[in-house]
Parts: C-alpha cells; sequence; structure tokens
C-alpha cells in the first residue's frame, strides 16, 4: 500500500513506527476521565480513537514490533496496554480481546474529531465543550448508559 494511502506515526524516539489506513472509519473518537487512562498515560483527559477492526488491518506496525512490552496494569482485565521499550512511549491498546484503541498523538496527521466523553464521573477537569458525556460507558458497551452535564449534574 502507498504510503499516502496511511496516515504515518510512532513513538517518540522512532524505534515503533505505525500507520492507519486513511479509509478507515474510527467506531469513535472521544475523550477518556477514567483513572486508569489517567494512570497510565499521566494526563487529566486521555483522547483515544477506537478502531472496531483491530491490529493487522486498518492498524499496522510498520517497524519495532519486537521493541513493544504489555504493561502489568490492567484493573478491569480488559484492557492491553503495549508502549515502547526505548521510550516508554504508549502505543496502542487492545480492549476487549478486539477492539484497537491508541491516542491521536502518536498519529500526528490524522484528525482528531471527539464525539463524546467517557467515564466523566471520574473527572479531574469540567469540559464546556457541548458534546455528550457519559458518566461510566454506553449501555451499548456494556455501561449504564447515564449522562452527565457539563458540571457532573445527572441528566
Ligand atoms: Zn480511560
Ligand atoms: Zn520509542
Amino acid at each position: 500500500m502507498a504510503s499516502g494511502d496511511r496516515y504515518s506515526g510512532g513513538c517518540g524516539c522512532g524505534t515503533v513506527k505505525i500507520a492507519v489506513d486513511r479509509s478507515a472509519e474510527p467506531m469513535v473518537q472521544l475523550w477518556c476521565h477514567c483513572s486508569d487512562c489517567r494512570v497510565y498515560y499521566k494526563l487529566p483527559i486521555v483522547p483515544l480513537v477506537l478502531w472496531q477492526e483491530g491490529l493487522g488491518s486498518v492498524f499496522q506496525i510498520v517497524q519495532g514490533e519486537d521493541k513493544l512490552a504489555k504493561t502489568l496494569m490492567d484493573s478491569s482485565g480488559k484492557t492491553q496496554r503495549y508502549f515502547c521499550r526505548e521510550c516508554g512511549e504508549p502505543v496502542y491498546s487492545i480492549v476487549g480481546g478486539n477492539i484497537l484503541a491508541t491516542r491521536p498523538t502518536p498519529i500526528l496527521d490524522f484528525p482528531f474529531k471527539p464525539q463524546l466523553h467517557l467515564y466523566y464521573k471520574e473527572r479531574k477537569m469540567q469540559l464546556h465543550d457541548g458534546l455528550p458525556k457519559y458518566s461510566d460507558m454506553p449501555a451499548s458497551s456494556g455501561g449504564s448508559d447515564k449522562k452527565l452535564s457539563e458540571t457532573g449534574e445527572p441528566l
């Protein structure tokens, strides 16, 4: 596949290089406020892009697969997080066995367009962006489907 057909990126030190098909539509793009993401990424809120087709189809590891390591951190038992052993930067995660999640930041030319917020009940900062804010997750993802206002009141 020509490189122009793919978004390309990788970890901070350049050891791991990744690519995402430009034609592939993400399942959802979101801000996650959950404590696991905050601890792992060391950010108050985390931008995530979820891909249903996962590793090998829309998302490829172009270089440095042998330098990826899996963290032991997994409070839910459902998420495997992979990072570069050389620079420590998170590269991608597998959620619930088949959904691949990555931050848009390792894919610098990816046009991040967030659609909603997850785990707003665990937020450390409020956002006033007009996007839906789920207390945890939508029912379709096994959550309570409850939504909160931007200031955290139940809707
Ligand atoms: Zn999260
Ligand atoms: Zn690296």
